[in-house]
């Protein structure tokens, strides 16, 4: 495979650029040799700059539902674009993207946007200690929530890559509040509800995809909505990644339930920074300006990202592509269990929805601690192979892959192949 391009771009960008990137797992650490620098992408396909040409299953970790460069999305981009980029007041997109947003989950009477789901979680969480009056908050290994300080503990995705417990320079005060608990496992959150009654909220991705996919047992979803509002404790639903991705209302309406405070970031801004928090109004008006809560923003609610927010969600909705994801995300995992039995090697794929996951392990993968068991060394064989063979795959054995709506017959054609060849040099 030719990356004599990217290679250069590699030693060339490791002058100014930290490790020659802005967020680590783009450096393919964990996977081992050079990482690919992008030149474009169309629709399923992105080209990186050494001319090869693969289809597109990280869609940039998951905002590139509708593919790459969708015709209406551009056009609405354009169009903003010629208005100004960004003005320091208010414009009518603010207010359309919201009201898609809030009609598309229930729970949320009003919403207020950010910049990146890191914002939108760490606003989420002052804004659930603000109602409260409480100040812990219990997260589950393995689910990541950005890179705030006092989430960086027991963090899947790049933390997860890099074998990274947590993060130097964060305090012991940053993360003293922060209790941890085990997914899928509705005890070990009851025991921190026995031992405190400071716990302002419990966060959680409701189908993790930060340590690879791990999708919820239904009565840990309803026992946990159930037990929080018993106790007068917040539940914070973090789709960032599973909003309007898993269906238009996200996790909580696959999943039939509703969270105190949403969280959401990826999808809802098509391919532009945008981040957003939201729920019903006696939390939301705790906000400034009408509440004491403070959290604000330079570029928020910025108006091209605004504009490519609601063309992507206006189109999302329009395709509905949700049972034709499951039916893509069913035969992939066909492939992948067929290509290992033939050749002999234990995997095991997890998929929800739009969201799939080759581990290598025998073990079920149900939580964290699962997960860690898998054969890193055969995922590195697998990566390479694939990109070879024009799969364009995150570089770890835990981020999930992403299906957009753009990925046709071809594309699946070509993961087939791409997945049997690859097999065959893992095992
Ligand atoms: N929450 C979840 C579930 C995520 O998957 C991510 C990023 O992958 C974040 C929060 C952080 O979002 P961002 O990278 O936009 O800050």
């Amino acid at each position: 495979m030719k990356l004599e391009k990217s290679a250069e771009l590699f030693r060339k960008g490791q002058k100014h650029l930290v490790g020659a990137v802005n967020s680590p797992v783009r450096a393919f650490k964990s996977v081992g040799g050079v990482p690919v620098f992008i030149d474009h992408a169309r629709g399923s396909r992105i080209f990186d700059v050494d001319e090869n040409e693969y289809v597109d299953l990280v869609l940039s970790y998951g905002p590139m539902i509708l593919g790459h460069r969708h015709k209406k999305v551009e056009r609405s981009i354009k169009k903003a674009l010629k208005k100004g980029y960004t003005f320091g007041a208010s414009t009518n997109k603010e207010i359309k993207l919201a009201k898609i947003v809030c009609d598309a989950f229930p729970g949320m009477d009003k919403v207020r946007f950010v910049n990146s789901g890191t914002e939108a979680v760490l606003s989420a969480i002052r804004l659930a200690r603000a109602f409260t009056g409480h100040n812990k908050i219990i997260k589950f290994s393995g689910c990541y929530h950005g890179h705030s300080d006092a989430l960086l503990v027991a963090a899947g995705s790049g933390l997860a890559t890099l074998s990274m417990p947590g993060s130097k320079g964060v305090p012991d005060e940053a993360v003293k509040n922060t209790l941890i608990a085990e997914f899928n496992n509705l005890d070990s959150v009851k025991k921190h509800m026995d031992a405190q009654n400071d716990i302002a909220a419990v966060i959680i991705e409701p189908i993790a995809g930060n340590m690879g996919v791990v999708t919820p047992d239904q009565a840990f979803i309803d026992d946990l909505r159930t037990i929080t509002r018993d106790k007068g404790i917040l539940l914070i639903a973090d789709e960032v990644m599973t909003g309007f991705r898993s269906k238009f209302g996200g996790a909580q309406e696959l999943l039939g339930f509703e969270a105190d405070i949403t969280c959401l970031g990826k999808v809802i801004g098509g391919g532009f920074p945008v981040g957003a928090y939201g729920a019903r109004n006696e939390i939301m008006e705790l906000v400034a300006p009408l509440g004491g809560m403070y959290q604000a923003g330079t570029l928020s609610g910025n108006p091209i990202a605004m504009a490519c927010g609601i063309a992507t969600l206006k189109e999302l909705k329009r395709q509905n592509p949700y049972k034709s994801f499951d039916k893509k995300a069913k035969k992939i995992k066909a492939m992948l269990l067929e290509s290992a039995e033939k050749h002999g090697i234990d995997i095991q794929v997890n998929h929800f929805g739009s969201m799939v996951n080759v581990f290598f392990t025998k073990q079920e993968v149900t939580d964290f601690k699962s997960a860690q068991s898998c054969n890193t060394e055969n995922f590195k064989v697998f990566f390479w192979q694939m990109m070879e063979h024009g799969v364009f795959l995150p570089p770890s054995q835990f981020e999930a892959w992403f299906l957009s709506s753009a990925l046709g017959k071809a594309d699946l054609k070509k993961i087939e192949q791409a997945i049997d060849i690859s097999m065959a040099k893992v095992a």
